[in-house]
């Protein structure tokens, strides 16, 4: 059957498909020929200080249009390469296109990093810091210039397996984030013994603390755990202005979202940083 896509109105296949079915088979088939010939794009959306209204990096999010069905958003194909062994050519795609990427907008000038999404697999790859510590060597990018997002489920698979990976990356200056932050089961306790340098705060958690006080109540415990472990807070899905002046009394560093900027391809994204004033100005 077809169901509805927002994008496209045509669903390529979905969750309940058969590990095998013929639509789902194919779907992989035509993603790993869009990772082997370079056509899955990245956009970057910027990350901004609340204190400076400086652009301190961005987010690499990758971007699949299927030469039939058009747009397949990320939640779709991203678990569609996890499942199918491409999620690992897939992350290397996308890092050594954001290392690249990285590596211009600092020639430019600008003092930059770039964050890439880990699955919970690649947590499970033993050669990742190699791989990792060989594109920043060819891309000409400092380690302290790439984060690394991963969640709190993806640690909590194999808590021991992955944090000797996550203290290799450590080692290496490569700077590590937990995504979503409170929609996984993390332990506490855990979260203090990891690595990280950074939190972000899921969005569901964001979206409304203009209007929900409790919302607000947890975004403000949320912040203030994360400056106990002398974490850096990012708040995602920044839509509105009030929003953003609610993060920023709360103390938030870091945001992310539509109301600063949609995520951009990366020509678009240069041109908007070199455009951009800051506007914020600490005020
Ligand atoms: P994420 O890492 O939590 O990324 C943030 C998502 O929020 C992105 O969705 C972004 O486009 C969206 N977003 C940003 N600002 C706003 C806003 O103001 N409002 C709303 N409503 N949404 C906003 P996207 O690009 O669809 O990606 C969804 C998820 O797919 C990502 O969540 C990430 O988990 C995964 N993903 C995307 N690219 C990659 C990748 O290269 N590798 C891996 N492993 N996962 C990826
Ligand atoms: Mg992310
Ligand atoms: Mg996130
Ligand atoms: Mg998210």
């Amino acid at each position: 059957y077809v169901a509805k896509n927002s994008h496209t109105g045509v669903r390529v296949y979905t969750s309940d498909d058969d590990r095998n079915s013929p639509r789902r088979l194919a779907m992989v088939a035509d993603l790993r020929e869009a990772i082997q010939r370079r056509d899955l794009v990245v956009v970057f959306q910027p990350k901004l200080s609340t204190a400076t209204g400086l652009v301190v990096g961005a987010e690499a999010l990758a971007r699949w249009h299927h030469p039939v069905h058009g747009f397949v958003p990320p939640d779709e194909f991203i678990p569609l390469a996890e499942h199918s062994g491409l999620i690992r050519p897939l992350t290397l795609h996308v890092l050594e296109v954001s290392l690249r990427r990285c590596a211009s907008w600092r020639r430019m000038g600008h003092d930059m990093h770039v964050a890439v999404n880990l699955s919970p697999n690649s947590l499970q790859e033993h050669d990742l810091p190699d791989i990792v510590e060989r594109l920043l060597g060819q891309a000409g990018v400092p380690a302290s210039a790439l984060t690394l997002e991963i969640t709190e489920s993806s640690i909590m698979a194999d808590p021991t397996g992955a944090l000797v990976i996550l203290d290799r990356l450590h080692a290496l200056g490569v700077k590590l984030a937990i995504d979503d932050f409170g929609t996984g089961y993390s332990s506490l306790g855990r979260l203090r013994e990891l690595p990280i340098h950074e939190m972000k705060i899921d969005r569901s958690f964001v979206q409304r603390i203009a209007v929900d006080h409790r919302d607000r109540a947890v975004v403000r415990s949320a912040v203030q755990l994360g400056h106990a472990l002398d974490l850096m807070v990012v708040a995602e899905g920044v839509e509105d202005e009030e929003t953003l002046l609610h993060l920023r009394r709360e103390g938030c560093n870091l945001v992310q979202g539509y109301y600063i900027s949609k995520p951009l391809p990366a020509d678009e994204f240069a041109d908007w940083l070199t455009a951009r004033v800051p506007q914020l100005g600490g005020a």
